[in-house]
């Protein structure tokens, strides 16, 4: 029996290497520095966490399953175009996200003055105004591997709501739909 409650709630986590000759990109915005996010993809943690939230909420998976490291179409891909695909599939089940809270964890650099862009960014694909999408960044206190300043972390939490109509997937919008 369909549960009568509009809202599902989903939690992220990410964790990607720094390493040098790679750009660092977060939330879909390129940040200067000297080490990026090693991956398949873009390595874009934060995009990854958010996205894991999407698919946790609804109980469809993760992002491994939906966009393995082993598909050539994944190589160096723009996140945003993931979390772009799996927010069709939220869509497509009659949901909209309520709001995004989302902490980084990073040694260096200071992500302070990219946090609004990472926002805007993530409401565009999200399809949500930026004020419900919250980025807050915080080190590790010099502990662990992210303390080391040898990787960065992202959690992240969904909310969504029932919305009042599904909209239909088209066929080109992902394809184990
Ligand atoms: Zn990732």
């Amino acid at each position: 029996m369909m549960s009568t409650c509009p809202f599902r709630v989903g939690t992220g986590y990410d964790i990607h290497r720094l390493v040098p000759g790679r750009p660092l990109v977060l939330g879909g915005v390129t940040i200067p520095y000297e080490l990026g996010l090693l991956g398949h993809s873009d390595a874009d943690a934060l995009a990854h966490a958010v996205t894991d939230a999407l698919l946790g909420a609804l109980a469809l998976g993760d992002i491994g399953t939906h966009f393995p490291d082993t598909d050539p179409r994944w190589a160096n891909a723009n996140s945003l175009v993931l979390l772009g695909h799996t927010m069709a599939l939220v869509m497509a089940q009659g949901f909209e996200v309520v709001n995004v809270d989302a902490s980084i964890l990073a040694e260096r650099p200071k992500l302070a003055p990219y946090l609004a862009a990472m926002r805007e960014r993530l409401a565009e694909v999200l399809q949500v105004a930026p004020t419900t999408v919250s980025v807050k960044a915080k080190t590790n206190e010099g502990l662990d591997a992210v303390g080391r300043r040898a990787a960065i972390s992202v959690h992240a939490v969904v909310l969504l709501c029932r919305s009042a109509q599904r909209l239909p997937l088209s066929p080109d919008q992902h394809r184990e739909a």
